[in-house]
């Protein structure tokens, strides 16, 4: 086969795929490394990845995203006053060629944000690297068995937890390999077969409120409680502190500082995600239909700070809800907290009002926000 053939072939494949996985949906799984079972060589290797990854980054920066150096694996980097040339051994050549791209689609994604906004910001050289694309499953990674993941390059496979997230049917994608201060993650994006949606009996409509977080049609409400972890806003002063103590920019506690305040974080969007991951099985257990509304989650509480985490929550509780086969959207226009469910017509109910009123017909519910969450499943219904 000579190489125009062979390049064909690529082709034909890639766009069958393409193909195939419009009707998937895609999901991403967070797996863990357990950085206990590492062994040294492991670990250096998995460093000097990174460090080969972020390297190769600047390299390209400093050359102006030069196409030739697509899959360059000698880099001129920069130490103190002079140059010296490194070669990058750890890194697989497909891995070489996704930092460049990668870099790629960053400056495309800086376009539109400038085109859209007017305001862009250029790339800049960075001190870590804390992710390697891992793109053909099979070459540059495989799941071994259910406790094992190999990667390119790494001695014996790496041990991991999580797996038994992914699906049987599912189909492995690509991966990232990314370095946190909570430890080593491996990001997995999967396509999944859909599932059809059977109409049953077990239909609920969702109205997303201030009152309550969730009203459901059937009269259930579910609340999300969740406060502002008090250790963000303690380590953020410290870390602040570090930068002014001293005069210069970085103390000596400066990055233990910083890694407290990422860990911080990440506590508080880890007891977020269990949240929302409660009330969505909930939701999916006990419903076939689930109908919702599409409006701004954003525009509530605008500049309520102690809000903040919760309403995140609920963002994402509804993006989630957007994706799953289950769901129906309807159209943000409808005016579902204002329609009459028995005469139709549509009545402005002020938000202090907690009940609804008809004054055409003389309708009456004691739950301004389950009547909407009824309204919403009528319509649902009838598109
Ligand atoms: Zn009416």
């Amino acid at each position: 086969m000579n190489k125009e053939e062979k390049n064909l072939k690529i082709r034909q494949s890639i766009q069958d795929t393409r193909k195939r996985h419009q009707t998937m949906d895609c999901k991403t799984y967070e797996i863990k490394v357990l950085h206990a079972k590492l062994n040294k060589d492991q670990k250096t290797t998995i460093n000097t990845m990174f460090r080969e990854a972020k390297w190769l980054r600047n390299f390209h920066i400093a050359n102006n995203i030069d196409k030739t150096f697509r899959s360059t694996r000698v880099v001129q980097i920069k130490v103190q006053d002079h140059f010296e040339k490194r070669r990058i051994s750890n890194l697989g050549s497909q891995m070489i060629q996704d930092v460049f791209d990668n870099i790629k689609s960053e400056l495309k994604g800086l376009k539109t944000k400038k085109d859209k906004s007017g305001k862009g910001g250029k790339l800049s050289f960075k001190s870590v690297c804390n992710s390697i694309s891992l793109r053909q499953y099979g070459t540059t990674f495989a799941v071994k068995d259910k406790h094992h993941i190999r990667i390119q390059n790494i001695k014996k496979p790496l041990y991991v937890k999580g797996l038994k997230q992914i699906p049987k049917k599912a189909e492995i994608s690509n991966a990232k390999l990314v370095r946190r201060v909570t430890g080593l993650y491996i990001y997995i994006t999967c396509f999944i077969p859909k599932e059809e949606i059977v109409k049953q009996n077990k239909m609920v409509g969702i109205d997303f409120g201030i009152a309550h977080n969730l009203n459901l049609s059937d009269g259930r409400v579910i609340d999300i409680k969740l406060l502002d972890d008090k250790m963000i806003s303690i380590y953020s002063k410290r870390l602040n502190r570090s930068f002014i103590k001293n005069g210069k920019l970085r103390s000596k506690n400066h990055f233990r500082r910083a890694s407290l305040l990422q860990k911080a974080y990440r506590k508080q969007n880890n007891r977020k995600y269990d949240r929302a991951n409660k009330v969505l099985h909930d939701l999916n257990k006990s419903y076939d239909l689930i109908a919702i509304q599409d409006e701004m989650i954003a525009n509530w509480h605008k500049g309520l700070f102690g809000k903040q985490v919760q309403q995140s929550c609920m963002g994402m509780i509804k993006a989630k809800l957007k994706a799953n086969p289950k769901v129906i959207v309807i159209p943000r226009s409808f005016p579902s907290t204002q329609i009459c469910p028995k005469c139709g017509a549509t009545t402005k109910h002020p938000l202090s009002k907690r009940t609804y009123d008809c004054p055409h017909c003389g309708y009456h519910h004691p739950s301004r926000d389950i009547k909407s969450a009824q309204s919403i499943l009528d319509y649902a219904l009838l598109m």
